[in-house]
């Protein structure tokens, strides 16, 4: 397995800063210079968890399918385990991994470009770097902020929250910000909000807490974690959570639970909620999330789904009446949990009904998993996990957790192992 060093990370973080801004829709005039296909053509848009679990699952079922992963940046960086780094367990190289790498193990072609534009009736995408025609085409692009959710409107305050007080949820530039502003961070208080919705990752604002806190702790500063929730407990393993805050941090985390945002000011760094002003010193500050724009862009958004998620077939991914385009990943309307194991189960899944379809076949729907590790303590490293499966109850028409999901709330040296060793062997998997 071969992360990248800290030299060749700089370089390609430095190129690929911008990737990650919204690019308008340029029409190019060219084909894109790909070799031609040796059969029927799978695009993936969205080198994630999803489209890297995809493109090679595909491969798996059907060699003869031409797969194409077009992933705008140029190296890929986990989320998973990401906030280990952020509280200083980890290196940033076990977390950075070569799309190259991914493509030669799973024997399809990496593209590296940015999706512009789609024309479904000439099954063609639109990129940066000209244009692919698909016989079938997964959208993974994951999730954007929502920050009008809680009343920012201002571009200018948008970018400011952006810009200073990272969420750090999508993008590894976000979470470099929030290394430096917390290496940075002295003394007072600092903020982490646990958006409404199904939002990416359940366990992470209550996970980024504790590990927070932790280096607070250990640098000794006079200062506080603030975590504001408009939930009554943490979203997944309340037990456990609550249990590590008032063991491990009486005093250095403050769980503000059952509390509502309902502005934002950068400026005055004021969080107005739904029971007081909260001032801050410093901050991730985390607002709802919905399906990328992308989704929205085409057409492809429920316009019923507050979190603007795709109108797909919740068994086949397929969005409803196109059976040559499946939407995937943190984008799907499901109630999953948006997770990389779920991404990544789910991902087996699809890749079975593609390739079952292309043979004049259905593919049978098997529930995803959601596994989660969070590490709670540092000293030692002590983790609590979630693990969910799912079931679609035809009566109620509601999908609810398979019976034999379940929260493990005490917190133990051997999850804290296990979170390890659950990255490094999805990190072989997709990167060989
Ligand atoms: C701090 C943190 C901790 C987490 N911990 C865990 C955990 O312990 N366990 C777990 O299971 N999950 C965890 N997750 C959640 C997990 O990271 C996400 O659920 C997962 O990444 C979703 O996968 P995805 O493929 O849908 O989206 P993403 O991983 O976001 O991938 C989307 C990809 O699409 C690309 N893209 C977008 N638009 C375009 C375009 N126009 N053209 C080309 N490419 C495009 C993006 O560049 C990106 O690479 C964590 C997340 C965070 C933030």
């Amino acid at each position: 397995m071969a992360g990248l060093s800290r030299r060749h990370f700089n370089t390609l973080v430095g190129a690929s800063a911008l990737s990650t801004l919204p690019l308008p829709a340029i029409a190019t005039n060219h084909k894109a210079e790909l070799p031609n296909p040796i059969g029927p053509r799978v695009v993936i848009v969205g080198g994630g968890w999803s489209g890297l679990s995809i493109a090679k699952y595909l491969g798996e079922a059907d060699r003869n399918i031409d797969v194409v992963l077009i992933e705008r940046r140029k190296f890929f960086h986990s989320l998973p385990l990401s906030n280990l780094w952020i509280g200083g367990l980890l290196p940033q190289s076990k977390l950075t991994y070569r799309f190259e790498d991914a493509a030669k193990l799973g024997g399809y072609t990496y593209f590296n470009a940015s999706m512009t534009d789609l024309d479904r009736n000439k099954r063609r995408v639109e990129t940066d770097q000209g244009w692919i025609d698909y016989d079938y085409l997964v959208l993974a692009p994951g999730v954007d902020y929502d920050y009008g959710s809680f009343g920012v409107k201002d571009p200018a305050a948008i970018s400011a929250l952006k810009n200073k007080y990272p969420a750090g949820f999508v993008s590894v530039e976000e979470q470099l910000s929030l290394i430096k502003q917390l290496d940075r961070f002295e003394k007072g208080i600092f903020v982490l909000t646990a958006p409404p919705g199904i939002y990416r990752c359940a366990a992470s604002p209550y996970e980024r807490a504790c590990l927070i806190a932790a280096t607070f702790k250990k640098r000794k500063l006079k200062a506080k974690v603030v975590l504001i929730d408009s939930r009554e407990e943490p979203a997944v393993n309340g037990e456990g959570f609550l249990a590590a805050f008032e063991d491990l941090y009486g005093d250095v985390i403050e769980y503000r639970n059952s509390t509502g945002i309902e502005g934002v000011d950068p400026k005055s760094k004021t969080i107005k909620t739904d029971f007081d002003d909260i001032k801050f010193d410093g901050g991730a500050i985390y607002p709802r999330t919905r399906a990328s724009t992308l989704i929205e862009r085409f057409g492809l958004n429920d316009p019923e789904s507050p979190q603007k998620e795709a109108k797909i077939d919740p068994f086949n991914y397929n969005v409803i009446g196109d059976e040559r385009v499946y939407v995937t990943g943190d984008c799907r309307p499901m109630p999953f949990s948006k997770s990389a194991s779920v991404a990544n189960s789910e991902g087996k899944h699809v890749a079975k009904v593609i390739a079952a379809r292309l043979q004049g076949r259905e593919a049978k729907w098997v529930t995803p998993e959601s596994v989660c590790y969070s590490m709670v303590n540092t000293r030692p490293q002590e983790a609590i996990l979630s693990r969910s499966f799912y079931r679609f109850d035809s009566k109620t028409k509601q999908w609810a957790f398979d019976p034999k999901s379940k929260p493990y709330n005490i917190r133990s040296e051997t999850f804290g192992r296990e979170a390890h060793t659950w990255g490094d062997a999805h990190f072989r998997e997709l990167f060989g």
